[in-house]
């Protein structure tokens, strides 16, 4: 099959052919459809000091897909030929104590699909049948290749209670976008999201944001003194990794303000401890969807009118690989599709 590989610890990705994976008695294989290139991919393309310490070579990389069911070890009923399903990224142990509890979002020993294991940008990927989630058939096809980082958006997006709140969204990247969007749907009262990409603060007025604004261009307190909230922000969710982006957040906070983490800092951040314990803050840290609740509530809330359509900015063949990554990379693009039909 054809498969974007790293093939080599330097920069870039290559078109191979390289073998069909292989489908174990609990498999399910899959032939992939779209693709979506995440923040995650473009680190393992540069192969940047992460990528190099974490990312073995040679490796399938992409872990953002829809496909169709083509085959099924001899263990798996659940699914058939033909059916349209997409991945959840973490394959977790199982034997864990919280795999055993069934909290299986709090693997400790989680194995990341196209970053430790053969990944989704290729015409095939076979994932363990625990990994695979049966998409509705009322489902945009577009939509349903990023349920993997629509699924960051929703676990963190309703982490804590957004109905009639005040919510900060610090980062307009693809999930922060669809974190607008899912905020919205559930009916918070203000959204402000903040992004220092002007492109990308557009989109975020489209996705639903009350105000969307530059940053390091307009103070945030400010912002919330024109919009009559007396006390600060009920609900915050960092989205950037950004550390002038959390301390912004953090002094903006009411009283019992909650915020969820999803954004990875590249360093250690020093915060105002103060704040959160004088401002009595909840910080809740956020990774993965959870398994699968997450994945039920995407799908009910894209049924019930949730739109996250114009956060796809643009779409390339696989055969345009390279394009796609610069587009994917650059400041005028949200979230990049590949196709692979
Ligand atoms: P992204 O890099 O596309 O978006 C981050 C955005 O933050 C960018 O638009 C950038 O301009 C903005 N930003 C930079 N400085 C800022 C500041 N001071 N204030 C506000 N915004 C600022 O990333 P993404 O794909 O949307 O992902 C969002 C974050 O979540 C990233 O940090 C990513 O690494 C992380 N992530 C975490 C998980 C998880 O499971 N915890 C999963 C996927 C992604
Ligand atoms: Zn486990």
């Amino acid at each position: 099959m054809r498969a974007l590989v790293k093939n080599e610890a330097a920069p870039g990705l290559s078109l191979l052919d390289v073998p069909d994976p292989e489908v174990g008695i609990n498999d399910v294989l899959i032939r992939v459809l779209k693709t979506g290139i995440c923040g995650t991919d473009v680190h393992i393309h540069r192969w940047d000091a992460w990528a190099q310490a974490t990312i073995p070579v040679p490796l399938v990389v992409g872990h953002e897909f829809v496909g169709e069911v083509v085959a099924v070890g001899e263990n798996v009923n659940d699914f058939r030929p033909g059916e349209l399903v997409s991945g959840e990224g973490h394959v977790v142990c199982g034997r864990c104590r919280n795999c055993m509890a069934g909290r299986r979002h709090l693997c400790a020993n989680t194995s990341g699909v196209g970053v430790n294991r053969p990944g989704a940008f290729a015409e095939y990927i076979s994932l363990p049948m625990t990994n695979v989630w049966h998409q509705r058939a009322d489902v945009d096809l577009e939509v349903a290749a990023i349920f993997d980082p629509l699924g960051n958006a929703v676990h963190t997006a309703l982490a804590h209670k957004t109905l009639g709140e005040d919510v900060l969204i610090t980062g307009a990247g693809p999930i922060g976008l669809m974190a607008t969007a899912v905020v919205r749907h559930a009916g918070a009262r203000h959204i402000v999201v903040s992004d220092p990409n002007a492109f990308r603060l557009d989109l975020a007025r489209t996705m639903g944001a009350t105000v969307a604004v530059d940053p390091t261009a307009t103070d945030l307190a400010a912002v919330a003194e024109d919009l009559g909230m007396d006390e600060g922000f009920d609900v915050g969710l960092e989205m950037s990794g950004n550390p002038a982006a959390l301390r912004g957040m953090l002094g903006n906070m009411a009283h019992g303000g909650r915020i969820a983490l999803l954004g990875i800092p590249s360093e250690e951040i020093a915060i105002d401890w103060n704040q959160v314990v004088f401002n009595m803050l909840t910080l809740k840290g956020i990774y993965g969807r959870e398994m699968y609740e997450t994945w039920y509530m995407m799908s009910v809330m894209l049924q019930s009118g949730l739109d996250v359509t114009p956060v796809l900015t643009h779409r390339f063949h696989y055969t345009e690989h390279e394009a796609a990554f610069d587009a994917a990379g650059g400041d005028r693009a949200a979230k990049v599709l590949l196709d692979w039909s």
